[in-house]
This record gives structure tokens, sequence and C-alpha cells, in this order.
């Protein structure tokens, strides 16, 4: 985790809420200092991998731990260590209205209940590539910037 919510340092980030330099804290490390064996770290925005990564760790007897690694994107944009390179849009003949991406929950997929399709808010896509990945008719495909 390298923010929260509110865009807070955690105690990940390597500094407190002051901005004083503090020791980083390893969550890998940790958890294996309390035994924790099996720990494994998986992107979310791969949600193959994501998915690939929890269902091993459910195999597994006893406590384990699967870190998601990725900087909070709002924070990175803002502190420019990420800048979308590119965007993504719907393909409205290729859209059959099913609203999986608009139930995954992401600020920039809007939905036309009157044509009963999906499509992306350029101003709010942070080019994660998420919803194309849910997509089951691949009607979202990417835009280069
Ligand atoms: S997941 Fe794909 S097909 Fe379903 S509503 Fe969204 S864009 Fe349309
Ligand atoms: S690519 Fe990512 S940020 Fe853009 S609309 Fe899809 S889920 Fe949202």
């Amino acid at each position: 985790m390298r923010a929260l919510t509110g865009h807070q340092p955690s105690p990940t980030t390597g500094e407190d809420a002051r901005g004083s330099k503090i020791i980083k804290l390893d969550i890998e490390r940790v958890a294996k200092a309390l035994g924790v064996e099996h720990v494994r770290k998986a992107d979310p925005w791969n949600l193959k991998e994501m998915q690939n990564t929890i269902e091993e760790a459910m195999g597994v007897e006893g406590p384990k731990l699967v870190i998601a690694e990725r900087v909070c994107t709002l924070q990175a944009i803002r502190l420019k260590q990420y800048k979308p390179k590119v965007m993504y849009r719907v393909i409205e003949e290729k859209c059959i209205g099913c609203k999986l991406c608009i139930e995954f929950g992401c600020p920039a997929n809007v939905f036309y209940a009157e044509r009963n399709k999906a499509a992306v808010d350029p101003s709010l896509c942070v080019g994660c590539g998420m919803c194309a990945q849910l997509c089951p008719t691949k009607a979202i495909v990417e835009v280069v910037q």
C-alpha cells in the first residue's frame, strides 16, 4: 500500500503524516516473521494474475498472504510518477449492455440506459485496462494518446 484513500502516507511509504522520514514497513517480511510461509504478490491491474494468485493461496493450508502491489494511481499521478499512456473507449456495436464494467465500480465507466450501452468517461479514465479485461465481448479497447 503506497497511499490511503485520503492520500495520506501508510507505514509502507517511508514517511509519516508530517512528511518526516521513517523506516519503511515491509509487509512481506512482517508476515514471514509472524510465521506466514505462503506470501505472494500480484499486480491488481492484471486481473488474471490476481485471480490466479488468490486461488493458489486458497489452496494452501494455514495462514497465507496475498499482497496486491501497486501504487495508488491518483497518488502516482499527483506525484508525477505516472502518466497514462493509453485511455479506453467502448465500441458501441460490440457492447451488449451486460453492465459487468459498471458493476466493477470504476467511476470512469458509465452507462447510457436509453441506449443500453456502456461508455468510458475520458476525463476520469487512468488507463488501467481492467474494464477491458472484464468485458465479455472485447468492446472496451485502447485509445493511444
Ligand atoms: S462489460 Fe462490455 S459488453 Fe458489458 S456493458 Fe461493459 S462494455 Fe458493454
Ligand atoms: S481502463 Fe481503468 S480507469 Fe479506464 S475506465 Fe477502465 S477500469 Fe476505469
